[in-house]
Order: structure tokens, then C-alpha cells, then sequence
């Protein structure tokens, strides 16, 4: 395969699988990169202006945003639309026209799945534009405080008072609105320490945010308590609480089933169980990644973030 090939038919996957925004910022040199600008966290954002969004119609009246950062459900109906996830500024105009265009309720429910950006950076217009906030107490504590990431070499201020969550919750949650039952339960600490899954009980809809990003490798934040064991605990999790037939939302990637589900956890377990046996020999985190033990992945899994980054938030929590 040519190096140019090669590169097509990535951005070719990237962009159907609605991760052209995150695309350019897993490039290796930014997710070390310092300052302002050639980062992953700016790039993102400034990605997100030009961002397409993608609305694929679900079951039972859910339908699915993609396009701006973490993929967006939404529930329209007589209370208000609901949305479980932001996405992010930059795309405001384009993600209006995507809610206008499911019909004429106003915005009235927004869920966030967790803390980071990509999924809560949109918080204080859609308040703004009517939305209660609903998401796990932690969320609210992580964008109340200044929160650094360390693997992204970013420092998040504390948000604005607009964009923090006026309602939250420690377990599990219910919501009854538009005629249905949304369910939202805690992970515990898995991609990060305040992930939760929506459940749209009628319609049998999942949405499991960054606990699953569908065709790629996931992205772990251990700065705010994720780890590779949690993430694999919440992927064991996913699998418990879905059936054949359930149609899951990734808080990256295409939407999937439970078949996708055991995938990823296999994948994660595999390579952890690598990782963890070549630690637990005395190797150093370089001797790793020169072992290459996602080898047998990166073909289908290493095309956002890449195989030694992957390597390095394994080793973490090995
Ligand atoms: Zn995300
Ligand atoms: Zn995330």
C-alpha cells in the first residue's frame, strides 16, 4: 500500500465515521505539542467552524448528531428536545439547523456523558437557549475547577456559570419525558471519573459516551481518574446492559450493536493483557512501545489515536 493511499483511504475513514474534527488533532507531534494553536484541544475546536454535521434518523423518534465532537443523540417531542451531549461551539449554526430541521420544540433538556469538551463545550449556549443541564456530580466538579489533562498538555478553566449543570446525580437517574424513559446510569471511574450512559428504554437506544469509541482506539484521561482497567470494566458493563438488538451510540465512531461492543472489549483486554505481562517483567514504557504490542490491532484500530499513544495510556495503568 502507498504512503498516499495509505493516507486517503485514513481521512476517508475518519470522515465517514464523523472523526474528521478529532482527526487532525491525534497527530502525534500535537498531542505533545506546547503552546496554543498547533494543539489538540485548539485544533479541535477550531475544527469544529468548519465541521459537517451528519443527522442519521435511529428508532422511536432518536435521532443522532455527527460531526462536532462527541456524537449527539436527540429526543424532540412535546417537552422539549432533549440531547445527551454538546458538542462544540464552533458548530452552533450548523448543529441549529440540524435540530430545527427535527422539528419546531424548543431546546429544553441537555445531558452531558461526562466532563470533557468535546461533549460540553456547547453547555452555555444551549442553556442559554433554554436547556436544564443534567449530568454526574462529577462533571459539574470537573468544569467547576481548573482541570488539567496531562496527555493533552491542557489546562481547562473553571467554566462558566452557564455551562455548568444545574442538576446532577451520584448513581442512577431517571427521566420521563416526550412520553418515554430515559435512564442514566454511573460507570463508576472508567474514561474518565464521571462517565454516564443514556438509555432511551422505549426505543431501546444506548448511548455509552467515551466509554466506547466505535473502530478506534479510546482515548483515557487519567488526570480525572480513568484507566485502562475501568475502561475495560465499563465495556464488560456495556455488554451486561444491551441486547442483540439494541441500537448504541459511541461517544466516537459510527453507531453500532452489542456485537461491536464485545469487539472493543476484546481488543482492550487483549493488548492490556500484553502490556501488563511485558510491565510486569521490568520493562520501561519505551521498551513497550518498541515491542509494538498493539501490532495486531492498528490496522483496524490505530487510525485516530495512534498505536503508541494507545501503548502509553495502557502502560499507565498496567
Ligand atoms: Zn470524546
Ligand atoms: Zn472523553
Amino acid at each position: 500500500m502507498t504512503i498516499r493511499g495509505h493516507t486517503f483511504s485514513r481521512r476517508d475513514f475518519l470522515a465517514s465515521a464523523g472523526l474528521a474534527t478529532l482527526s487532525a488533532a491525534f497527530r502525534p507531534a500535537r498531542v505533545n505539542a506546547q503552546h496554543e494553536g498547533d494543539h489538540l484541544v485548539t485544533t479541535i475546536r477550531e475544527a469544529a467552524a468548519t465541521a459537517k454535521i451528519e443527522v442519521q434518523s435511529l428508532r422511536g423518534n432518536v435521532s443522532m448528531l455527527m460531526g462536532s465532537g462527541g456524537n449527539i443523540a436527540v429526543l424532540p417531542g412535546k417537552d422539549g428536545k432533549l440531547l445527551i451531549d454538546a458538542g462544540i461551539p464552533g458548530s452552533r449554526m450548523e448543529i441549529t439547523r440540524a435540530l430545527e430541521a427535527l422539528g419546531g420544540d424548543p431546546i429544553k433538556h441537555l445531558v452531558n456523558t461526562h466532563w470533557h469538551f468535546d461533549h460540553t463545550d456547547g453547555n452555555e449556549w444551549l442553556h442559554s437557549a433554554g436547556a436544564s443541564i443534567i449530568a454526574h456530580e462529577n462533571t459539574r466538579t470537573r468544569l467547576s475547577t481548573a482541570t488539567r489533562v496531562e496527555d493533552w498538555a491542557f489546562t481547562f478553566p473553571p467554566s462558566p456559570a452557564g455551562a455548568l449543570p444545574t442538576d446532577v446525580f451520584t448513581n442512577d437517574c431517571a427521566l420521563h419525558l416526550n412520553g418515554t424513559t430515559i435512564q442514566l446510569s454511573y460507570y463508576g471511574p472508567a474514561h474518565t471519573d464521571s462517565d454516564i450512559s443514556a438509555h432511551f428504554v422505549d426505543a431501546d437506544v444506548f448511548h455509552c459516551g467515551d466509554t466506547w469509541w466505535n473502530g478506534v482506539y479510546p482515548f483515557i484521561d487519567y488526570s480525572t481518574v480513568g484507566s485502562i482497567k475501568g475502561t475495560i470494566r465499563a465495556a464488560e458493563a456495556n455488554i451486561e446492559k444491551v441486547s442483540a438488538t439494541t441500537v448504541v451510540i459511541p461517544g466516537h465512531g459510527p453507531v453500532g450493536t452489542r456485537a461491536g461492543l464485545i469487539e472493543f472489549r476484546d481488543m482492550l483486554a487483549a493488548i492490556h493483557t500484553k502490556v501488563a505481562a511485558l510491565k510486569k517483567q521490568g520493562q520501561s514504557l519505551p521498551e513497550v512501545i518498541a515491542a509494538k504490542p498493539t501490532a495486531a490491532y492498528d490496522d483496524k484500530w490505530g487510525k485516530l489515536v495512534p498505536p503508541t499513544l494507545f501503548t502509553r495510556l495502557v502502560y499507565a495503568g498496567a
